[in-house]
Order: C-alpha cells, then structure tokens, then sequence
C-alpha cells in the first residue's frame, strides 16, 4: 500500500486483508452505502454476468440514493417541525374552503424558487399548521432548507437573541434558511419591540425567500396582535406582495374528530351496558 494510506490507518493497524483497508478507506470517504453493499452487489453481478463498469455503476447509484435520503432526513430535523404531517393523511374533503388543486401545486415549490409566500387564514383546529407542516415537509423533500417555528417563539428568540447581543447573527440565520414557517400569529398579542423584530424578520426576507404564515385572525384584525396599525400596514405590503392566500375555514377537525369519538364512545358504552343487562351468570352490571 502506498504512503498516504498509511498516514489515514488507525494506529496498530497493519496492511491486513484488503476488506480492513477498503473498509477503512471507505469510512474515510463517507461512503457507507458502497461499504455496506459492495460484497452483496458484487455477488449479485457475478451471478448475473455483469461487467465491472455496471457493478461500479449500481454501487455508486445506491450511495447517491442513500445520500439524498439522508439530506432529506437532515433538513426535515433541522426545519424542527411539532410533528410530522403529510398531505397522505391530510383529508381536503373536510376542509371544502380549501383550494386543493392550489394547495397541491404549493406542495411543488415553485413558489420557493420564486421567492414567494404563502398566508393560511381560518379558524383554530382547521388544519393550518397540518398543511404548513406538509409544505414544509414537501420542500426538505425537494432540497430546500426550511425551518418552522411559531410567532410567539421566533419573537421570544429574537428578544433573547438582542439582549444576548446576538440578534445580527439570528437575523442572518433566518434570512439565509429558503422556507420560513411562521405558525400562529395572532393567539399572543406582541409587545412593541416583539412586534418590530417581527417586522424585520419578514422584512429582510421579502424577495428573498419564502415564508408561510399561519393565523387564526383576518387581516384586518393583525393590528390587535402587532399594536400599530403602520406597522402592520408595511409588514402585509412585504408578506402579501407575491402571496398565495389560503382559506382554511370550517368547522374544527379537532373537535369534530373529538366528538366523534365521544360518539363512538356513547355508542360502545350503549352496546356495554345492553350486554351487561343481558349477563345471564351474575346479573350484575359490569363496568
Ligand atoms: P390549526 O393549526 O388550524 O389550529 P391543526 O393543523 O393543528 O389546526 O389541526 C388540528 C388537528 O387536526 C391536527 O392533528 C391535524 O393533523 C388534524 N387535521 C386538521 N385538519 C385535517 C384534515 N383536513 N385532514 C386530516 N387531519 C386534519
Ligand atoms: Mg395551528
């Protein structure tokens, strides 16, 4: 073996079998995939009479594969997201407000390459953060950075950050990041420099990058949560400049979904206490 390969070995380690210093060499390379799959796939050629480009070929293509699954799986943590909601379990009949075909042309990101937003409006147990969180999802899928959080948390971040004389850099962060999900604007009303800070997150992003709002609040009530109604004039311009307004109203899943299991509980109980009546051994009710 040559020099430089000896440098790279662990200490005590001698030019054993070539499985040691390929494995090693591999590590080094970050290449796990071709380390896990290069003895099977090679049996798998040999067998089917495949030539060495190919064999080459397959292993590299399974390492590209793996690769980008592991970027998905990387961006997905980072963007730090409540829960992990798709659109497969995201039922639209429910919401009959909701533009589907428009929702599911988003779910393409275009609007990302176009720098644009997205505002998600209706009441609370809707679906808003569900669909935030599959868009979100959607674009980690595609490759673009995102990063969720709620506006209550993003200002209390920002405050820290200011009195921590850290702001700059955070700002940084958050203009760098492709897709900013901002959930729940308008459950906690913002004090003044909570609410300029916010500005200027959205601010430094406008024709930058693309950021999702949530709230449960119509437009014309965002002055109650941002305190001047300057203010909230100019951060709709920026927001709502290059936007895609969803209308997610109706009645709450939440508490659909809850009353229907009160339902479906009523009814067990109901089926329950017939049977228990019918208990020919005790004739005593059981709970
Ligand atoms: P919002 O953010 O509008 O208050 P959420 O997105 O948190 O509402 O929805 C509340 C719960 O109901 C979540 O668990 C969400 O996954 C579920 N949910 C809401 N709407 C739907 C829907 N149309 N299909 C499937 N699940 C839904
Ligand atoms: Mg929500």
């Amino acid at each position: 073996m040559t020099g430089p390969a000896k440098e790279v070995m662990p200490a005590g380690t001698t030019a054993g079998t070539p499985q040691v210093l390929l494995a090693h060499h591999l590590k080094h390379l970050k290449l796990p995939t071709v380390l896990r799959e290069y003895d099977k796939v090679a049996r798998e050629c040999a067998r089917d009479g495949v030539d060495h480009p190919r064999y080459l070929l397959r292993l590299v293509e399974l390492e590209l594969i793996d690769r980008e699954r592991r970027m998905v799986e990387r961006r997905i943590r980072a963007a730090r997201v409540p829960a992990v909601k798709s659109f497969d379990t995201f039922d639209f009949t429910a919401i009959p407000s909701i533009n589907k075909m428009l929702v599911l042309e988003l779910a393409r990101c275009g609007y990302i390459l176009r720098q644009e937003n997205i505002i998600a409006l209706g009441n609370s147990g809707t679906g808003k953060t569900h669909v935030a969180i599959a868009l979100g999802l959607a674009a980690c899928q595609k490759g673009f950075s995102v990063a969720f959080t709620t506006a209550a948390s993003l200002v209390s971040q920002l405050l820290e950050a200011r009195d921590e004389k850290r702001l700059l850099s955070l700002q940084r962060e958050l203009q760098a990041v492709k897709l900013l999900i901002v959930d729940e604007l308008g459950y906690v009303p913002l004090s003044p420099t909570g609410a300029e800070l916010l500005f200027e997150v959205f601010s430094q992003r406008y024709e930058r990058g693309s950021t999702i709002v949530t709230s449960n609040l119509p437009f014309e009530d965002w002055t109650s949560v941002l305190g001047s109604e300057r203010l909230t004039g100019a951060l709709l311009d920026r927001l709502t400049h290059h936007v895609s307004i969803l209308a997610v109203n109706g009645n709450s899943y939440r508490l659909r979904q809850s009353a229907g299991r009160r339902r479906a509980t009523a009814a067990a109980e109901q089926n329950q206490a017939t049977a228990d009546e019918a208990d020919p051994e005790t004739g005593e009710i059981i709970a």
